[in-house]
């Protein structure tokens, strides 16, 4: 039975192989089952899912996934927890413990081979500083994915909903705009983690579109010019466009695009929403052609 969301049981797993913390994988591991019920029925996890778990720790979620999934693979990067997952997950026999890097994972590959392909659900309890680049990842490789059930950093979570003219909006906000509908689940103490956390955190499940609300002509042009336009948020949407190394699309190019989709010459682009961003790209799609 799941038992380790319950802090005497997760001290005594720490002492019985005196785990010592790494920060630099971001450990904090979670001490709360009510957090963990939020997560699993968030996840609306069913014995029909095959789950992938990012980071399991000692195993406290995964337990749980373990009682609720059909199937779990949970990918951990610290070799030193690998046979402490042994152990806690002995007793379940639909689980594969898989020790890599999430980052370096085909994951492709293992949902064709674990889920014929269809559609997975993804949970994790990440280590903020790969957040972003962990779900960029997922959603740019196209992995089949039904939801992403994350606790991530609140700030993070406040940054997946924004929108446009907020400070928090940005090109995350637009990535989970255009593969995704999120929703805030809890907003989780820094207590209910051990070590505590210094930041507070959140739970948002992303719910992925089975077709993105806009369609492109050309998608990684689309996320060259949302990161572009973001990279320096300060400047007019025509000066990072046309600074920006990896575009190298000529001022003028990029100054009458922008004008003939009708924006002043000073819009920023913290100004545009995911329609105008996908407007904009099918425009210097049809101009970079047409120069050729
Ligand atoms: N899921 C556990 C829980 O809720 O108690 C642990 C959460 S802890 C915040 C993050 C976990 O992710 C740690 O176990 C850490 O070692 C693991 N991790 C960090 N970077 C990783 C990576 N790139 N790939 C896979 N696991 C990673």
């Amino acid at each position: 039975m799941a038992d380790l969301g319950i802090p005497q049981n997760t001290i005594a797993v720490l002492k019985k192989y005196q785990f010592h913390f790494q920060k630099k994988f971001g450990q904090n591991f979670l001490i709360d089952t009510h957090v963990l019920d939020k997560i699993i029925a968030s996840a609306e996890i069913t014995k029909d899912d095959y789950v992938l778990e990012i980071g399991p720790g000692i195993g406290t979620m995964t337990q749980c996934l373990c009682e609720h999934a059909k199937f779990v693979t949970a990918v951990e990067i610290d070799k030193n927890l690998i046979p402490i997952l042994q152990d806690t997950l002995g007793n379940y026999g639909n689980v594969e413990i898989v020790h890599s890097d999430i980052l370096k994972v085909d994951i492709n590959k293992l949902v064709e081979e674990k889920n014929e392909g269809k559609p997975v659900k993804i949970v994790a309890n990440l280590p903020y500083y790969i957040t972003t680049p962990i779900i960029m990842e997922l959603f740019e490789r196209h992995v089949p994915i039904k939801s992403v059930t994350v606790m991530v950093q609140k700030e993070v979570a406040a940054r997946m909903q924004a929108g446009p003219g907020t400070k928090d909006y940005g090109a995350l906000s637009l990535a989970v705009k255009y593969y995704a509908k999120p929703l805030m689940v809890a907003n989780v103490p820094p207590n209910c983690f051990m070590p505590r956390p210094k930041v507070a955190s959140a739970v948002i499940r992303l719910t992925c579109h089975e077709t993105p609300p806009v369609r492109v002509k050309d998608e990684a042009l689309l996320f060259r010019l949302i990161r572009a336009s973001f990279n320096q948020r300060r400047k007019t949407l025509a000066n990072g466009l046309s600074h920006d190394p990896e575009l190298r699309m000529a001022k003028e190019v990029v100054q009458k695009v922008i004008k003939d989709a009708g924006f002043p010459a000073s819009v920023r682009g913290e100004m545009l929403t995911l329609e105008e961003f996908a407007d904009l790209s099918d425009r210097f799609s049809d101009a970079v052609r047409q120069s050729f």
